[in-house]
């Protein structure tokens, strides 16, 4: 007589990972690295070093701040006319709108490093590199959005839920180069800052969640850890040990020498009214 034995059920993580490439995505990134490395074959100015800056500056703020600090966990509030301006800086990059972006980064925290994790490095370093992101389809999204109920509250991330008006403001920043600068002007100021900030951005995800590439202060029970040589670059969001533990505060470095840029602009907009209600 045989036995059967039934598989447990595949968790939401495990779906992710197995399910093929979703086609949108993965055209639009080749697109965007494509058209950054596009960049190479035409003429720098000086003046494009500056606007590179800049344009990171506001789309990594726009992540790490607003998606990351803000929106996903509520550790601080801010003033409307900063709220839109971070809120057009999340769609400059088409990294995801706010719900979506939400959703997945809560389900994250309450599934961190386990199989049902939809970006952890247990699924491999190129998975949490980016490729998860090429398998997040609506029908992997749908139950996540029940964690982002509160997110719809402002009529911006409703917008933006739309991909048709989430695309504007890129759209918008092509047409602003192009005019100032011509192609060079657009593939260098806006597609070279994009592709290096999606690489950063997920580095948190596999380098910031694989301790042999930083260090654990805190016994958290994910894998969560801090990489110093991230810090700069993401702004912060990279003292990710320090954040796991600690969710609910605004600030990630939590030493003089943890640099948390982030935190040092949280603190400077809160001094001139621009955020309140920040969780120190
Ligand atoms: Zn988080
Ligand atoms: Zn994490």
């Amino acid at each position: 007589m045989t036995v059967e034995t039934q598989a447990p059920p595949m968790t939401l993580g495990d779906r992710m990972k197995a399910a093929p490439w979703e086609p949108t995505t993965t055209i639009i990134r080749v697109l965007e690295h494509t058209l950054a490395l596009l960049a190479l074959t035409q003429p720098m100015k000086p003046i494009f070093w500056p606007v590179m800056l800049g344009m990171y500056l506001w789309m990594c703020m726009s992540t790490g701040m607003y998606l990351h600090r803000i929106v996903s966990h509520r550790c601080l509030e801010c003033s409307a006319p900063l709220r839109f301006f971070l809120t057009i800086g999340t769609a400059l990059n088409l990294g995801g709108d706010p719900i979506r972006w939400a959703a997945v980064h809560r389900w994250h925290h309450v599934h961190s490093d386990t199989p049902n994790d939809v970006h952890t490095p247990v699924h491999g370093f190129h998975y949490a590199q980016g490729f998860w992101a090429h398998k997040l389809d609506a029908v992997m999204l749908e139950p996540m959005l029940n964690l982002v109920k509160d997110v719809h509250d402002y009529w911006l991330h409703r917008w933006f839920y739309n991909p048709n008006i989430y695309v504007l403001p890129h759209l918008l920043a092509i047409a602003t180069f192009y005019t100032l600068w011509g192609w060079a002007g657009v593939l260098w100021c806006l597609y070279v800052p994009l592709v290096v900030l999606i690489h950063i951005t997920h580095a948190v995800n596999s380098f910031g969640h694989m301790p042999r590439f930083g260090s654990r202060r805190y016994e958290t029970r994910d894998t969560s850890t801090n990489v110093w040589w991230l810090a700069l670059p993401t702004l912060g969001d990279a003292w990710h040990n320090n954040h796991h533990a600690h969710p609910g505060k605004a600030g990630h470095g939590e030493t003089w020498w943890e640099l948390d840029l982030n935190k040092a602009f949280i603190w400077a907009f809160e001094k001139v009214g621009l955020v309140r209600k920040v969780v120190w």
